[in-house]
């Protein structure tokens, strides 16, 4: 069978790996010069072993737990208002998470996807016109587009409710965040919740 997949993020890359082994015949269309989500580390559970068991040499930290302080008074340490929390909950994961390099988990993924012969073309914005001739093409067109989808809005599907999401690092992180610290801390905000993990060197 001839498979389109619109994205090269870890849902394509991943689907286009399993596919290709399968016997499928992939292409994995990505819109961005190369693969890798930018400026990203993330927190994955330990089940990403089960899926990936190569990824296991990307790990960078290992959570435990999460420090839930409540407070409107709480802010960053290192900068802005800093509060005592009126209350502070610890929770402790059943399971792990995994602190992870998003960039080169994507990479890991594509490069699994190639070696079981996935073909990913890169600098390839499907459009809407690609879908008539995709359709003549492939036998099945998969979106593995990521949020804005322009796969949901052929299929004419209903977009999702957004949140604001806001991400920042903390380089050179002050002593008290540095060594190897094994737990996620969240403060209350006024837009929500805030949270900060240890990465390797930054935060
Ligand atoms: C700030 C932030 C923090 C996050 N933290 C975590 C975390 O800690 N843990 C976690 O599990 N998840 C986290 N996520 C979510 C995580 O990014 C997603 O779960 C994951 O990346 C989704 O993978 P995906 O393959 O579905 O989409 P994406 O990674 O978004 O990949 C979609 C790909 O499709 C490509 N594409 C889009 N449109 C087209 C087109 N028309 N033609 C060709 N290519 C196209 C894009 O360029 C992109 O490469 C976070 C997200 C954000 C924004």
């Amino acid at each position: 069978m001839k498979v389109a997949i619109v994205g090269a993020g870890i849902c394509g890359l991943y689907l286009g790996w399993k596919l290709a082994e399968r016997g499928e015949e992939v292409t994995v269309f990505e819109k961005k010069e190369k693969i890798g989500k930018e400026v990203c580390s993330g927190l994955f559970s330990e089940r990403i072993l089960e899926f990936i068991p190569e990824s296991e040499k990307l790990i960078q930290n290992q959570i435990e737990s999460a420090l839930i302080h409540w407070g409107p008074a709480f802010g960053w340490e290192g900068g802005g208002r800093v509060g005592v929390p009126k209350r502070t909950l610890k929770v402790k994961f059943s399971k792990k998470f995994f602190v992870i390099n998003h960039f080169e988990l994507d990479r890991l993924a594509a490069s699994l996807a190639e070696k079981s012969g996935a073909k990913i073309v890169l600098n390839y914005n499907v459009t809407r016109k690609d879908f008539v001739t995709f359709q003549g093409e492939f036998d099945r067109i998969i979106g593995c587009d990521g949020a804005i989808s322009v796969v949901r809005k052929n299929l004419r599907l209903n977009d999702p409710k957004f949140y604001l999401g806001i991400q920042g690092f903390i380089l050179n992180p002050q002593p008290k965040f540095g060594g190897g610290e094994n737990f996620v801390k969240l403060g209350q905000r006024t837009m929500g919740l805030s949270g900060k993990f240890r990465e390797g060197k930054k935060a």
